[in-house]
């Protein structure tokens, strides 16, 4: 059973990566970005007050993204093990998910960090085409990254659970290294 946290810029594969691993370990993918672009489909009052930020490039503001996924991680179907993908985002966040890991008696096993330099970063958004990966938003994300997340990868390697992988060979090299690196 694993219990994963993928960190990662915009464009580093996490997402595609965690839904293969999920898949294949039959553990839940937790992708916060997922759960609140559809927030923001179905117009709830998260998805309204969302939308703002994320047009932006800006982070949702800490408190209604911890609410998603306090609710996500007290469901049944997450007591086989799950990953976490795009939370937590930034050091307070990391603090309050362990405070909930307690609540909920879970522990996580390992960090993923998966590494990809930035021109190669900005190639991939820029070819995926999400309503928020015009230029200007992709440079902020990419500086919201820089400034508030990837303190992180210091947060969980102090921690003595940070696994860095190479992100910039193709999707099924990354998978298969992944695999290795979380029997490891
Ligand atoms: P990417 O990793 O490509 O930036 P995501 O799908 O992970 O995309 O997230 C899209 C957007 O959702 C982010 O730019 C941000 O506005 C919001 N978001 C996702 N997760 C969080 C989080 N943990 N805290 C705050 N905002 C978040």
């Amino acid at each position: 059973m694993a219990r994963l946290i993928f960190l990662g810029p915009p464009g580093s594969g996490k997402g595609t990566q965690a839904a293969q691993l999920a898949q294949d370990e039959q553990i839940s993918h937790i992708s916060t970005g997922e759960l609140l672009r559809k927030a923001v489909a179905d117009k709830t009052d998260l998805g309204v007050k969302a939308k703002y930020y994320m047009d932006k490039g800006e982070l949702v503001p800490d408190q209604l993204v911890l609410d998603m996924v306090r609710e996500r991680l007290h469901k049944l179907d997450v007591q086989s093990g799950w990953i976490l993908d795009g939370f937590p985002r930034n050091v307070a966040q990391a603090e309050s998910l362990e405070n909930l890991l307690k609540e909920v008696a879970q522990v996580s096993d390992s960090v993923i960090s998966l590494e990809v330099p930035d021109d190669l970063l900005v190639d991939r958004l820029l070819a995926r085409g999400r309503k928020d990966d015009n230029e200007e938003t992709i440079r902020r994300r990419l500086e919201v990254y820089r400034e508030q997340t990837a303190p992180l990868i210091d947060f969980y390697r102090a921690r003595g659970q940070l696994k860095s992988i190479d992100g910039a060979q193709p999707i099924s090299s990354v998978t298969a290294v992944l695999k290795q690196v979380i029997c490891s």
